[in-house]
C-alpha cells in the first residue's frame, strides 16, 4: 500500500509521491515563542509526530524543519508587558516549549531554525521580489502586491476580486491596495531591527517561514504542514512569495492541516475561561494521556477537549500497559492494519483500534509465546504512534503520581512536618489532602512519613 495523504491544494486524497524517494522533506510552521504553548498548539506537534515517524519508517531519509518564529511584534508587546528583554523572553519561552513537547513525546523535528539567524535570506527574497515587480518599498515598509501573482489565492480560496470590492477596511497609506501584506517593516530604537535596503527594520511573519524552509529544504519540498487556522493568510503568502521569487515553482507539493481544537464545544479563550496551557495540563495528567487525546480524534476533524477525555483516554492506556505486562522484548513487524490506516491519510482513530484488536487478541491466547508475539505487536505498533513507550511497570507507577515528582513530594512532607511542630494543623492536613489528590498515600509511622503512589 502506498501513503496517501489529503492535499488542501487539491482538496482530495491523493497518493503521496515524493521528490526524491530516498529522502523526504517536510515542513511545519512552528511556534511563535512569546507565551507558554497551549493544547491548540500542541495539536500540530503531535499529529505532525505521527507523520513524521511513519515517514521515517517508510522512507530511508525524511529531513523535517519546524521553525521558531523569534521576532514578532507580539514577542515585543509581551516582552514590554513582562518587563523582560526579547531574549529572555524568547530563550525562556523556547526552552519551555520544548520541555512541554518533549513530555508529549514528540520527537524533535532534525532541523529547527530560528528567524533571527535568517535575516539575510529574507532580506534576499524580498529583494528578488522587488527586482521582479513583486514587491514595492513604502515609507520603510516592503509590501508583497498580490495583484501581480495570478496564483493568489489557489490553497485557500481567497478571493481578491471579492475582498477588494467588499473592502472596508482601513488601508494603511503605505500600501497600494487593501490586500497587499508586509515583507518587511521599520523598527524604531526600541524595537529589534536589522539594517537592510529600506532601512532599520525586521520582517513580516509570512517572510520568515519562505526563507527558512528555502534554505533547509530547497525551492521545492514535499510536504508543508500546519493548523488549519494557517490557510490564510500564512500559507498562502508563504506561496505567493516563495513562487514568485522561485519563477512560478511550486513551495510544497503536499499541503496538510490539522484541525481546530475547542474545549466543552467553545473555542479556547482567556475570556471563556477554558484556556489550557499544556503545562497545566501537565501537571494534572500525564503527557502520554495528552497526547491520547490529541490523536483519538482524525486530524483533519475538530477536537472537543470535553470533560472526561482524558479520563477515558487513561483508562485506554491503562489497559494497553496491562496487556503488556510480562513482555519480552523480540523483533516483531508493526501491525499491518495499523500501518494500512496510517498509510490512509494518516487515520489514527483507525489505527487505534487495530490496537484495541490486538489487546483483545492477547488476552485472547493460551498460548505464551504466542501471547509474547502479541504484546511485541502491541508495543511496536503503538510505538509509531508515539505510544506505550514506558515500561508498564513504570506506567503504573507514574500515572497516578505523574501529577507530581517525588522531589515534590518530599518537599511537602518536610513542609508537613514542620507544619505539624508549629502546632499548624490545618497546614499539615490541607497539604495531606494536596497529596492525596494527586494520587499519594502519606503512611505515618514512628520512623517519618513514608509514601507510595495509590
Ligand atoms: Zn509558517
Amino acid at each position: 500500500m502506498t501513503l496517501r495523504i489529503y492535499n488542501t491544494l487539491t482538496r482530495q486524497k491523493e497518493a503521496f509521491k515524493p521528490i526524491d524517494s530516498k529522502h523526504v522533506k517536510m515542513y511545519v510552521c512552528g511556534p511563535t515563542v512569546y507565551d507558554s504553548a497551549h493544547l491548540g498548539n500542541a495539536r500540530p506537534v503531535v499529529v505532525f509526530d505521527v507523520l513524521y515517524r511513519l515517514l521515517t519508517h517508510l522512507y530511508p531519509k525524511v529531513t523535517y524543519a519546524r521553525n521558531i518564529t523569534d521576532v514578532d511584534d507580539k514577542i515585543i508587546k509581551a516582552a514590554k508587558k513582562n518587563n523582560e528583554s526579547i531574549d529572555t523572553l524568547t530563550k525562556r519561552t523556547t526552552d519551555k516549549y520544548h520541555q512541554d513537547m518533549a513530555a508529549l513525546n514528540a520527537l524533535s523535528p532534525d532541523i529547527e531554525p530560528r528567524a533571527t539567524q535568517h535575516i539575510q535570506q529574507m532580506i534576499d527574497i524580498i529583494k528578488i521580489l522587488i527586482d521582479k515587480g513583486h514587491a514595492y518599498a513604502a515609507e520603510g515598509h516592503v509590501l508583497f502586491s498580490v495583484k501581480t501573482d495570478p496564483n493568489y489565492g489557489t490553497l485557500s480560496g481567497f478571493d481578491k476580486d471579492q475582498i477588494i470590492s467588499g473592502a472596508r477596511v482601513e488601508v494603511a497609506p503605505y500600501k497600494n491596495d487593501p490586500e497587499d501584506f508586509i515583507l518587511w517593516k521599520p523598527s524604531t530604537d526600541a524595537m529589534p531591527g536589522w539594517e537592510s535596503p529600506w532601512g532599520v527594520g525586521r520582517p513580516g511573519w509570512h517572510i520568515e517561514c519562505s526563507a527558512m524552509a528555502k534554505a533547509y529544504l530547497g525551492e521545492t519540498f514535499d510536504i508543508h504542514g500546519g493548523g488549519i487556522d494557517l490557510v490564510f493568510p500564512h500559507h498562502e503568502n508563504e506561496i505567493a512569495q516563495s513562487s514568485c521569487c522561485n519563477d512560478g515553482k511550486k513551495l510544497a507539493n503536499y499541503w496538510m492541516h490539522n484541525g481546530h481544537l475547542g474545549v466543552n464545544g467553545e473555542k479556547m479563550s482567556k475570556s471563556l475561561g477554558n484556556f489550557f496551557t499544556v503545562s497545566e495540563k501537565l501537571s494534572e495528567i500525564p503527557g502520554e494521556v495528552i497526547r491520547y487525546v490529541l490523536l483519538a480524534t482524525h486530524y483533519r476533524q475538530p477536537l472537543d477537549w470535553t470533560g472526561d477525555v482524558a479520563g477515558q483516554a487513561k483508562n485506554i492506556l491503562d489497559k494497553f500497559y496491562n496487556a503488556l505486562d510480562g513482555n519480552e522484548r523480540q523483533v516483531v513487524d508493526i501491525n499491518s492494519g495499523l500501518l494500512e490506516s496510517l498509510q490512509d491519510d494518516l487515520n489514527i482513530p483507525l489505527a487505534l483500534s487495530h490496537l484495541h484488536e490486538l489487546v483483545s487478541e492477547i488476552h485472547k491466547t493460551g498460548d505464551a509465546d504466542q501471547k509474547n508475539k502479541l504484546q511485541n505487536e502491541l508495543r511496536v505498533s503503538a510505538n509509531l504512534l508515539g505510544l506505550l513507550y514506558q515500561d508498564p511497570h513504570q506506567w503504573f507507577k507514574s500515572a497516578q503520581g505523574q501529577a507530581i515528582e517525588a522531589g515534590e513530594i518530599e518537599t511537602l512532607i518536610q513542609q508537613r512536618r514542620q507544619a505539624r511542630a508549629d502546632k499548624d494543623f490545618a497546614l499539615a492536613d490541607k497539604i495531606r489532602d494536596e497529596l492525596t489528590a494527586k494520587g499519594v498515600v502519606l503512611l505515618d509511622s514512628s520512623d517519618g512519613t513514608a509514601w507510595r503512589y495509590k
